[in-house]
Formats: structure tokens, C-alpha cells, sequence
């Protein structure tokens, strides 16, 4: 217990920068000849009909679900090594700048949707029946914030992705249960980032993790090194640089709407 609740300090607020790690996985994957695709550029591949490459692909996928700096430092290191990565923002990270920029220079830039955890939260409701109920608006809700993020953004979003939170582990509902073909198709996007074409034609799917595991399963060098032929890998700022601030804000946050699910769930229950 006080290990877990020291290594969850060490993580948010002393963990020194691992950008270098993440320099060493670009330069890994480029030696052993892996071409670096976007989403959808990957997309268009395994949905095209003519044929086409489909070896040595490495994707690699930053949900920013906190910490922007981190995000720019991220997109830094790409431009330098010259690769093409795909980013989802939140509503909570969502930064006009910096997605603009990376739009502009050939990454992808999406949308990492929450509407359903949101929605609860919101309704202090936490009952998975209520969400089914309620599916309509909540859609309507998603297609609302996607529609006002391009009209700030000034160009279409093409791809979502859904972010996990704690409200849906607890509902065993995901976020992208809310997306439809319907859906897919009134909002104009091409794929959401879960769509089985994606994942089931992944060699391996590898995601970071918090210190002091840092990737959960095997490790992109590790899976370069095992020659895995298409590997996506997951990546969220929180694990390559602490940003004490952002995590202690995002702590409370946690907290409180902690909080508010036991008291709400207790109402439910009750
Ligand atoms: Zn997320």
C-alpha cells in the first residue's frame, strides 16, 4: 500500500524526463525498417482494394488526456526525426495552437470523445441503464462538441478515439459505445480508433503504463526486436515527464468525482 502510494508520487511529481526513451523507440523502429504511418494513412491501406504494403508498420497513437507541454515536446521530437504520429485531444487538453500545427504538418489530429462518462458525471448518475436510456442525447451531446471543436478549429475532424475513464470501468460501458455507423456517418468521421478492422489487424498492440512498469506487456523496443509486423503502440504524457501542476489538478479532480460516485451510488442503491 504505502509502495503503490509512493510510486504514485514518484510518478506524478519526480519522474525525470523520458523523452529520450521515446527518441530511442523512433530510432528503434526506423532502423529495423518500420515506416511510420498515421491512422488513417494506415487505414487506407488495410481498406484499400488494390494492394498494397501492409509490413513493418509502426503506428503510433498519443491520447493527451493530460499535460499539453508534454504533448508539444512529443510533436517536437517527431519533427526532428521526421515521422507522422496521430494525437487525440480531450476537451480538457484540447489546444487550438498546437493542434492546428500539428494538422498542418501531415499528423493526425482527433478527437478523444468522453460523452457518455461526461454524461453521468454530469447527472451525478451512474447506473448503466440510465445511460442506455439516455443514449440519444448523449449522442447529440458528442456530435454538438465535435461540430463546435472543428468550427474552432477551422478543418474537419476525421478520426475519434475513445478515452477509458473510471466512470466506465464502473459502468462497463466504453465511450465508444455511443459511436454508430449512423453516427459515424452524420458526423462525417472515417473510423473510431476501437474499430475492429483497426485493432484485429495489429500485430501487437502495446500501450505505456505509470513507474514504475513503464508499458504494459511487451515494450515497443521489444516488439521492433520480436519483429512484430504491425505494431501500434499507445502513449499518454503523463507517463514520459512529470508535470507536478497538471497532476495534482487532475488528482483533485479524480477526488472529488470519486467522491461523487460514492455518494450518488450510495443514492442509487439506497
Ligand atoms: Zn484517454
Amino acid at each position: 500500500m504505502i509502495k503503490s502510494i509512493y510510486n504514485r508520487f514518484y510518478s506524478d511529481f519526480l519522474l525525470p524526463d523520458r523523452l529520450v526513451e521515446m527518441q530511442r523507440i523512433i530510432v528503434a523502429a526506423k532502423e529495423n525498417g518500420y515506416k511510420h504511418l498515421t491512422l488513417p494513412e494506415y487505414f487506407d491501406r488495410i481498406t484499400s482494394t488494390s494492394k498494397v504494403e501492409t509490413s513493418n508498420i509502426f503506428i503510433h497513437r498519443h491520447d493527451i488526456d493530460t499535460d499539453v507541454k508534454t504533448a508539444r515536446l512529443f510533436y517536437k521530437l517527431e519533427i526532428q526525426e521526421g515521422i507522422k504520429t496521430s494525437y487525440y485531444f480531450r476537451q480538457t487538453t484540447i489546444d487550438i495552437t498546437l493542434m492546428k500545427e500539428l494538422h498542418y504538418d501531415g499528423f493526425e489530429v482527433g478527437y478523444h470523445f468522453e460523452e457518455i462518462a461526461q454524461f453521468c458525471k454530469d447527472k451525478k448518475n451512474y447506473s448503466s441503464v440510465f445511460v442506455r436510456e439516455n443514449m440519444n442525447e448523449i449522442q447529440d451531446i458528442f456530435l454538438r462538441n465535435l461540430k463546435q471543436l472543428e468550427k474552432d478549429l477551422g478543418f474537419k475532424i476525421q478520426t475519434v478515439a475513445s478515452h477509458g475513464d473510471f466512470v466506465n470501468r464502473l459502468l462497463k460501458i466504453p465511450n465508444h459505445e455511443l459511436i454508430t455507423d449512423e453516427i459515424l456517418k452524420t458526423a462525417g468521421l472515417r473510423f473510431e480508433c476501437y474499430d475492429k478492422r483497426l485493432t484485429e489487424s495489429y500485430s501487437i498492440l502495446c500501450s505505456d503504463n505509470a513507474y514504475p512498469q513503464f508499458y504494459r506487456g511487451m515494450s515497443p523496443v521489444d516488439a521492433i526486436n520480436s519483429d512484430k509486423n504491425i505494431i501500434h503502440f499507445l502513449s499518454h504524457p503523463r507517463h514520459w515527464r512529470s508535470a507536478p501542476l497538471e497532476n495534482l489538478n487532475d488528482n483533485i479532480q479524480r477526488l472529488v468525482e470519486g467522491l461523487s460516485v460514492k455518494i450518488n451510488k450510495t443514492k442509487l442503491n439506497g
